[in-house]
């Protein structure tokens, strides 16, 4: 195949790229011609000239297109204007489908849109998808596009807009939709497709969770309000700029092994999030940050497998918040694809992608389809070559913005993660009995609950236990506080011998002990009883000598709370010291 990208001012210079470069004996040996045009104008009148023009030109080519925040023509990224393309196959065949989207109509639009994929025998290599996720749920078309199982690759991105949020149009032939899809289906045994993406954003806050979500709307996150998380970590205010700034800020979510970012569009006036594509209820996020360096990285992998795969036309889709974060440095990620084959593409409002048989609208990604027909072409050594001076020149430390956001983002991430880490001692402190290590009151009381809960929900067995050392007053009278402590050590460390480790023995105050049995009926618990009263009699303490303990020993009963469970344990405990201590005491 052959592939040309132009910079249309227009129509005589569009006229004038195709008189030239042998264009016209190009198409007239073609099996299929594709014509993409890219535009930051969404004036009809002006694509429709286009389109008009091509036509006259090329009467058999497809024309399909959309408007952007950004385009790309022969790797370079442009501002505000209109790039044309043309892909000539030698052997490949082409399809277009078009599929209006009216308001609240994607299953229709989806149904209308498969529907014109051909059932045909022909292996479909690929398809190149562009819709207008301003007007549409994408979530909501791709759930009906799913059920048809593709399985080819499905790759493109959603139109996008430099007004910021007003509208958005895709194109094909001489129609210009504001709400819809427009796709191109590959088909032909000597057409290879390879599809490659990178995010290069990386998790700059804790982990949160997604509590609440009505649609497209996150309604809380971690039980409080969504918006609350750009407020509080990032100073950013419900105001006319939100998006502007929420932009190089997304959440990042890991859907199936898949880094998926999602951006924000508006606050509600609940102070929810609304997102243009799909995040879920239990979701679990991180706020993101596009790290120069790390998408520079990325960037440079996949320049390679671009070039081993021997491409004759490069496809960027790519998202229009890598331009604002990247600034001028961002042809440092285009350009270097021009070096396999001639590249076109657009900044995007979204870009989609089928990922293990799932169609995905993703945020912040970069998205590079690399088409060649027939084997890898031979000697690429020189083009090689070329790759690595430019690599070279793309020292990300070699620009200021970058190397100081790197910087900045190591320092955040350290940060973050040694606060979470003393976030989990000071949990674990706070659950942890000082002197004998083993949970403390307050971590009994939860552990009680959850078991509880567990022995009501789902009928499992469950015994408790409360130990307390006799006449321990006169360990402290006797020798001190010092071995009283010592003792009490000794006592857990001995019990803990002979339990499981699902057992769970705490300290409840002084010197009473709880030990919680999960699976455990009443006579198991009061035969572990008896068991541990011995070992505890004929156990030496250190400096002491011998000490009895006594026991009492009750199972969760249909009825039981936390409390019934405790007072009933308490009084087994209570009768058997009355019964004269070291014994155990046995209460249904
Ligand atoms: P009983 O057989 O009736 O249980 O008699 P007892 O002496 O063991 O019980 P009592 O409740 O009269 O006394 C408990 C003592 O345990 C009193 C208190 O000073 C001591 N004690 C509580 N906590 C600690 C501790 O952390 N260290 C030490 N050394 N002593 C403690
Ligand atoms: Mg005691
Ligand atoms: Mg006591």
């Amino acid at each position: 195949m052959k592939h040309f990208s132009y910079v249309v001012e227009n129509m005589s210079v569009l006229r004038a790229f195709v008189d030239r470069d042998g264009i016209v004996t190009h198409y007239r040996e073609a099996s299929s011609v594709l014509v993409q045009v890219y535009s930051a104008s969404k004036d009809d009148h002006w694509y429709l000239d286009i389109s008009a023009c091509l036509a006259d030109l090329m009467p058999n080519a497809v024309i399909i297109g959309a408007s952007t925040v950004g385009e790309i023509s022969k790797g370079q990224t442009l501002t505000g204007q209109t790039v044309v393309s043309f892909s000539f196959f030698q052997t490949s065949y082409i399809k277009p489908i078009m599929s209006v989207c009216a308001q609240n109509g994607e299953e229709q639009a989806a149904l209308e849109f498969l529907d014109q994929i051909p059932k045909s025998d022909q292996d479909i290599k690929g398809l190149l998808f562009l819709a207008t996720p301003l007007s549409m749920d994408m979530k909501r078309f791709f759930d009906r596009l799913d059920a048809a199982k593709f399985d080819f690759p499905l790759f493109g991105g959603g139109a996008g807009d430099y007004a910021l949020m007003d509208r958005s149009m895709v194109f094909c032939g001489t129609d210009a939709l504001e709400s819809g899809a427009v796709a191109v289906i590959f088909y032909g045994e000597d057409l290879e497709i390879d599809v490659q993406h990178y995010l290069g954003w990386r998790s700059l806050s804790k982990q949160m969770t997604i509590t609440k979500v009505t649609g497209q709307v996150v309604e809380t996150i971690d039980h409080r309000p969504a918006f609350d998380v750009y407020q509080r970590y990032l100073d950013i205010q419900d105001d006319e700029n939100f998006f502007l700034n929420v932009l190089e800020f997304p959440f990042l979510i890991n859907r199936q092994g898949l880094d998926v970012a999602r951006v924000p569009v508006t606050v509600t006036p609940d102070k929810g999030l609304q997102f243009v594509a799909d995040i879920h209820e239990g979701e679990q996020c991180h706020i993101a940050y596009g790290d120069p360096s790390l998408i520079l990285s990325n960037a440079k992998e996949i320049h390679q497998a671009t070039h081993d795969f021997s491409p004759e036309a490069i496809f960027l889709y790519t998202c229009g918040c890598r331009r604002f974060l990247m600034q001028e440095d961002t042809n440092m990620e285009t350009m270097p694809f021009q070096n396999s084959a001639q590249t076109v593409g657009f900044y995007t409002y979204g870009e989609f992608l089928s990922h293990k048989g799932e169609l995905q609208t993703l945020n912040s990604a970069m998205l590079s389809i690399s088409m060649r027909e027939g084997g890898k072409k031979a000697s690429k050594q020189v083009k090689t070559a070329k790759v690595n001076v430019l690599e070279n020149e793309m020292d990300p430390y070699a620009h200021q913005h970058s190397r100081i956001v790197s910087r900045l983002v190591h320092f955040v991430d350290r940060v973050t993660s040694e606060l979470e880490e003393a976030n989990r001692d000071i949990e674990k402190l706070s659950l942890t009995d000082q002197l004998t290590g083993i949970p403390n009151r307050r971590k009994l009381d939860e552990a009680l609950l959850e078991s509880q809960a567990l022995a009501e929900r789902y009928g499992v067995n469950l015994s408790v236990m409360m130990l307390d050392i006799d006449y321990f007053k006169d360990v402290n009278d006797q020798f001190g506080h010092l071995v009283g402590d010592r003792v009490l050590q000794e006592f857990a460390r001995v019990i803990k011998t002979h339990i499981r480790d699902v057992d769970i023995l705490g300290r409840w105050g002084g010197e009473e002990f709880m030990l919680l049995l999960p699976n455990t009926t009443l006579e198991q618990a009061a035969t572990l009883a008896e068991k541990l009263r011995h070992e505890i009699a004929t156990y030496t303490f250190d400096g002491v000598g011998q000490k009895t303990s006594s026991f009492g020993v009750t199972a969760y009963k249909k009825g039981d709370d936390s409390e019934s469970l405790i007072n009933r344990v308490d009084r087994g405990l209570y009768d058997a010291k009355n019964a004269g201590r070291n014994c155990v005491k046995t209460l249904v």
